[in-house]
């Protein structure tokens, strides 16, 4: 096996196998190749185990962390729990994604190989190729824990190891090219990750018969729009804003009237950070360029979309002039020039839906005058509005061009984890939401699968009683009583609704939840350590203050009518298809952002429920985005709530091991004089015959339909270092 398995070109390399539980350590000198092992023990000691359910001390928190940190220190960032990949980012380049490392897990049984996304990979293609059963990948972790970089692996293990033909060619470079364009408009940099979603994505790849990708379908989750008009110190815009004016043509700038100085956009100075270190928005945009053309995008189409890029960047210069409570009007005219000219209005126009509103009551149009700060709100309503929806009709045209009907699937999903802020507001609020119902969806079927197991294969066991959030989930979007009902309610009321008496109104209905608090207290006392402006949610994962400033505006997210018809006018055939008239014509309201995203959340749950789900969970060593540092508090708290100290008590309080018999019987036969060199009969009795003569205790194991179950990994490492001394 170890011959095959080198990579020549690295000055050494560890090999891991469970089933040997013995390290190799192959060292490449000028005086050639050697090769050593250590015992079984040792290496236990210095790598840790690589399953979790192998600790001794299963139920310490401390031990949990200490096997992390022993293999994070050796630069194996990957653990398992059972079937579930436990990831530490490295925050550096392991040699450990190359087209070997490809092929070694390639067929290879989970358990046979050392933890790797690729394992997790291969493992779900094949429950797909031979119990053909779709299946999903969850994604899950902190922000900059590294989702997005392991559902890119999982791809690319796809897309190398695969069969493939000219036509499956052509889907995998856009399956694969969709990131880089993706990630330019939805992605920024932010003070935790340098290269952040700011959006949450599912992403279908489709089957065929023959086992090779032949389309794909991706959703998109809730983009935060707030970001192209507004950044924290330290962070930045999207990066497309960026990559086009460092990396646009001289006489496309001039086209679309840009200056090669970030600086010179509002939009773009507020978190006065234009470079990044770890950033080229230079090569980027040569980068995602190049994706457009691949993924099938016309000269033209892209021409329309970054005329829309650029507008964004013209609007958020529109200047107002006028005293704060009197009439706004617009002093930068060059602005409003370019905007007609890229968005194809007429400017006119524009400048009058930009200063004023209009609205329909009782079947006639009203227009007003606005103020400053309504006329600012109006022009900044209106670039989120634009950018959102051209995020959306970007994923809608990478769609186009990947899809194919009735495959096999595995879906993938990279979505925002868990967020606590100094200041958290309605968009944590809708992340943490998203948590708690992932949350809901990892406890049930890791449970249940856990369970069905058990019953497949004819084992009792003693169920685990676990915390079930769905009281929580409840309580957010529950019809009536639910924070998003009511929230809903404070957006349709007339009158002098305000993120206070959404408050109130929380305060009065669900006041006296388990599960929320704001400073009111039961005897009309106050609680000093919470803002007015807040409530408190107990989440599964902690506590989070959320202060309730901008949630109705937020949540209503709306764009003024005049602003909407102006972009219908539009020749810009993009925003032709992002602004449709029948939206005018439509005299409902349309729903409530935080209404749209439960329902898209519930659609989710559906989807991830009708497959088998794999997970992959991950984990952020520090906060410096540094190579080599494990801060123990940070990681603490991210094994807390991501629940793997829960998740480790229902894989253990079952059976810690399961082999199939063959393997199980293959493996360690030579330890029994009547199992070995071959066991004639029925494996179930062979395997009988084998622990009982190396003196398994009846409640040490259990013997399943084709499965041994294991109850305690000792009874499994007793069995390894007897092969060892034999
Ligand atoms: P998330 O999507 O969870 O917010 P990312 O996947 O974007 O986080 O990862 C953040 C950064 O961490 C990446 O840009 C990369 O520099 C680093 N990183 C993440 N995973 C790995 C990995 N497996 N190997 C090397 N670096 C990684
Ligand atoms: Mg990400």
């Amino acid at each position: 096996m170890l011959a095959h398995n080198v990579d020549f070109n690295l000055t050494r390399v560890c090999l891991e196998c469970l089933f040997a539980s013995s390290i190799y350590r192959i060292a490449v000198g000028s005086d050639g190749v050697r090769i050593s092992m250590e015992s079984a023990l040792t290496a236990r000691d210095r790598v840790g185990v690589q399953d979790f359910v192998l600790l001794e001390n299963h139920t310490s928190e401390a031990a949990f962390i200490e096997n992390l940190r022993k293999r994070f220190k050796e630069n194996l960032i990957y653990t398992y729990i059972g079937s579930v990949l436990v990831s530490v980012n490295p925050y550096k380049d392991l040699e450990i994604y190359t087209k070997n490392h490809m092929e070694r897990y390639r067929g290879v049984n989970f358990y046979e190989v050392s933890p790797h996304v690729y394992a997790v990979s291969d493992n779900s293609y094949r429950s797909m190729r031979t119990e053909h059963k779709d299946q999903c990948i969850l994604i899950s972790g902190e922000s900059g824990a590294g989702k997005t970089e392991a559902s890119k692996k999982i791809l690319q293990y796809y897309a190398v190891t695969c069969p493939a033909s000219d036509q499956v060619e052509t889907v995998k470079d856009r399956l694969l090219q969709s990131n880089p364009v993706l990630e330019a408009f939805g992605n920024a940099k932010t003070l935790r990750n340098d290269n952040s979603s700011r959006f949450g994505k599912y992403m279908d790849i489709q089957f065929d018969f023959k086992g090779a990708p032949v389309g794909g379908h991706i959703l998109n989750y809730l983009l935060e729009k707030s970001r192209v008009v507004h950044q924290n110190h330290g962070e930045r815009n999207f990066h497309i804003f960026y990559q086009l004016i460092e990396g646009g043509e001289e006489d496309l700038l001039r086209r679309l009237g840009l200056e090669r100085n970030p600086q010179q956009y509002q939009y773009l100075v507020k978190g006065n950070c234009p470079k990044v270190s770890s950033i080229n928005d230079r090569s980027d945009w040569k980068v995602v360029r190049k994706a457009l053309s691949v993924i099938g995008f016309s000269e033209d189409e892209v021409e329309e979309l970054l005329n829309i890029i650029a507008s964004v960047l013209h609007l958020g210069n529109i200047q107002y002039g006028g005293e704060d409570s009197g009439n706004a009007y617009i002093t930068t005219d060059t602005q409003i020039k370019y905007l007609a000219r890229l968005l194809g209005v007429d400017g006119l126009v524009l400048k009058e839906a930009l200063t004023h509103k209009t609205i329909i009551a009782k079947g006639e149009e009203l227009k007003s005058p606005l103020n400053l700060e309504q006329a600012s709100s109006a022009r900044d309503a209106l670039s989120k509005a634009v950018y959102g929806r051209t995020f959306t009709w970007l994923v809608n045209k990478i769609n186009v061009s990947l899809t194919y009907k009735n495959a096999s699937v595995i879906g993938l999903l990279d979505i925002y984890g868990f967020e606590v802020f100094q200041h958290n507001s309605f968009e944590q609020f809708c992340i943490n939401y998203c948590n708690e119902k992932l949350q809901q969806l990892f406890i049930e079927l890791t449970l249940k699968s856990e369970q069905d197991e058990y019953e497949a294969e004819g084992i009792t066991w003693e169920p685990v009683q676990y915390f079930n959030n769905k009281i929580i989930c409840d309580l957010v979007e529950e019809k009536f009583k639910g924070i998003i009902s009511i929230l809903d309610e404070e957006c349709l009321r007339p009158g002098d609704a305000s993120d206070i008496t959404f408050l109130e109104k929380l305060e009065n209905t669900v006041g006296g939840h388990a599960h929320l608090t704001t400073h009111k207290l039961a005897d009309g006392k106050t609680r000093k350590v919470m803002g007015r402006e807040e409530f408190r949610l107990l989440h599964y994962a902690g506590e989070v203050n959320y202060n309730v400033n901008g949630f109705l505006d937020k949540n209503n997210d709306l764009l003024f009518r005049n602003l909407k018809e102006v972009m219908c006018m539009s020749d810009n055939k993009i925003l032709t298809q992002c602004f449709d008239r029948a939206e005018l014509k439509d005299s409902k309201r349309p729903e409530t952002a935080a209404t749209q995203f439960k329902t898209s959340l519930a659609k989710l749950m559906e989807i991830l429920m009708s497959k088998e789900p794999s997970y992959v969970r991950c984990i952020k060593p520090n906060d410096a985005k540094q190579a080599g540092r494990f801060d123990d508090v940070l990681i603490r708290h991210q094994v807390k709530y991501l629940g793997l100290m829960e998740n480790l008590r229902v894989r253990r309080a079952g059976f810690a091991y399961r082999r199939h018999y063959e393997t199980f019987l293959q493996r360690y036969k030579s330890l029994c004089p009547e199992t070995w060199p071959s066991w004639q009969g029925k494996l179930a009795d062979g395997v009988s015959t084998l622990v009982k003569h190396l003196g398994y205790k009846p409640e040490e194991y259990k013997l399943g339909r084709s499965k041994i179950f294991i109850r305690f990994p000792k009874t499994l490492f007793a069995t390894e270092d007897a092969l060892e001394t034999r």
